[in-house]
């Protein structure tokens, strides 16, 4: 509890707290590594206590959910102790622009009026609000961030980059920044817009030839308060708009004017991006958004039948959530397409009909595997006993294939954490995640654990 003043606390040793950092990159995934890690500080390594910096309440909640037992493991490796950790919230300060910031604003400065040539790039869509975003573990540190940056633009991060795969909803969290921030900050200036718009309206801007009409762009785009600019990696190739795209950026950050990006993956992932463009996108926040878990798909269902006026009883919600897992938008067209038959056909939504809308989807998708199909086939080839690997034993022969469990079952499966946990020996869900965590790692080290587990997949599909 009290502070100890005995115990010898090398402050903020960024040695051993690197060596930390390294063991805990042996564990967790690399999207993970980077999406949680980056920021946090060492303030106190030593063996009695390890304290942590951290830059909001958000990523200590989620740090202290999933990866405390990852740093403690990592800790007591590195120091051959266990110290206690202790998270303190430290707000992000600026980062610091290597060229020389204008005088400080510590207020949101007015709006400026550019005039009334922007129409065209605002159009929103009202339903891509943050009430209507289903929250799960798989967006959550994205939802998240953009709610604080619509909360205090420019205070917490800039700028703030989301990324993910297609329909996962990049688009959406970007315009509920925009809602929100319309109705927190009317006076402020907000521009969104599409990288492609972007891209389309700097090339006609140099086309006209004319200063002046590069000028109307210039300012269309830097004297905004907010600059929201979606799908970034649209610039990839694009050598005379990613110039201006970075002079835009450096001209909103000096300004200390919040920028918002989108891109269907990580800074690094962006194909022919300019280094320093790179380098400046990674002084803000980067949040990843994942494929929806299985709990997470059931929220979205439930809010999108909600807002498409008929709640689908719990039964649909299940059947749909377990059986289409690719990404959002594919969930939202099932909520539409049985939304529609059961208009139709005038029948009512039932889980028969979603069978019978759903036939040809779900044949191509083979039915789910189960849990104990998985255990068997992967407790068949390691020789290891049902009742061993549903045990507590930690020991390599048993956890090993446990974790091959765990992870096939969260891929193939669409039992929940929890339901994964109890059955392959009664852990709760952020073991499950742990071991997730720890298998995509090492199948990425390995090939021939990755032939293994394409194999185990391969049967299990066969079979169902
Ligand atoms: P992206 O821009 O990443 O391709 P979108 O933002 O266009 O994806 O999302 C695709 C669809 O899925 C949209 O209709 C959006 O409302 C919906 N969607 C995505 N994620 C969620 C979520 N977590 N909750 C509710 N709807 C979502
Ligand atoms: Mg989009």
């Amino acid at each position: 509890m009290g502070a100890q003043p005995q115990a010898q606390a090398t402050k903020g040793d960024p040695e051993v707290w690197r060596e930390i950092l390294a063991q805990i990159g042996r564990v967790v995934s690399k999207p993970q590594f980077a999406t949680w890690f980056p920021s946090v500080c060492a303030r106190v390594v030593s063996r009695e206590r390890l304290e942590l910096e951290v830059p909001n309440v958000f990523i200590k909640s989620w740090l202290v959910q999933h990866y405390q037992k990852v740093i403690q493991e990592a800790t007591s490796r590195v120091l051959n102790a266990t110290p206690e950790i202790i998270f303190h919230v430290v707000l992000a300060a600026e980062p610091v622009a290597p060229e020389p910031a204008p005088t400080a604003t510590t207020s949101f400065p007015a709006s400026v009026s550019v005039g009334n040539d922007d129409a065209s790039s605002f159009s929103l869509n009202e339903e891509y609000t943050f009430e209507n975003f289903a929250v799960g573990q798989s967006n959550r540190l994205a939802y998240g961030a953009a709610q604080l940056v619509a909360e205090a633009p420019s205070h917490t991060y800039n700028p703030l980059f989301l990324y993910g795969d297609v329909g996962l909803g990049k688009t959406h969290l970007l315009q509920a920044i925009c809602h929100e921030f319309k109705r927190k900050h009317p006076h402020l200036k907000l521009r969104y817009i599409s990288c492609e718009a972007f891209t389309n309206d700097f090339i006609a801007a140099l086309a006209t030839k004319q200063a002046k009409m590069i000028d109307r762009f210039r300012e269309r785009y830097r004297k905004v308060d907010v600059l929201l600019v979606d799908d970034i990696h649209f610039l990839a190739g694009k050598s005379s708009t990613q110039e201006e795209f970075y002079h835009t950026f450096n001209a909103l950050f000096s300004d200390k004017k919040q920028i918002v990006l989108s891109s269907d993956g990580p800074p690094e992932a962006i194909p022919t991006i300019e280094e320093r463009l790179r380098s400046r996108i990674k002084w803000g926040m980067v949040a990843s958004i994942e494929k929806p878990d299985y709990e997470t798909r059931v929220l979205i269902l439930k809010k999108k039948s909600e807002l498409r006026g008929t709640p689908f009883p719990n039964d649909i919600v299940t059947f749909l959530a377990s059986h289409i897992d690719t990404n959002v938008r594919a969930l939202e067209g099932a909520v539409v397409k049985l939304n529609g038959h059961a208009l139709i056909t005038h029948r009512p939504i039932t889980v028969d009909l979603a069978r019978e809308v759903f036939k040809e989807y779900l044949r191509e998708a083979g039915s789910p595997v189960s849990l104990e199909e998985i255990q068997s086939v992967v407790t068949g080839h390691y020789q290891v006993r049902l009742a061993e690997l549903q045990s507590k034993k930690r020991n390599k022969a048993v956890a090993f294939p446990r974790q091959i469990c765990m992870y096939l079952a969260r891929r193939l499966t669409a039992n929940s954490l929890e339901e994964i946990g109890r059955y392959f020996g009664g852990r709760d869900h952020s073991t499950v995640i742990y071991a997730c965590d720890q298998m995509a790692r090492h199948i990425d080290e390995d090939p021939q654990l990755r032939w293994q587990i394409d194999a185990f997949t391969a049967k299990l599909k066969r079979k169902s």
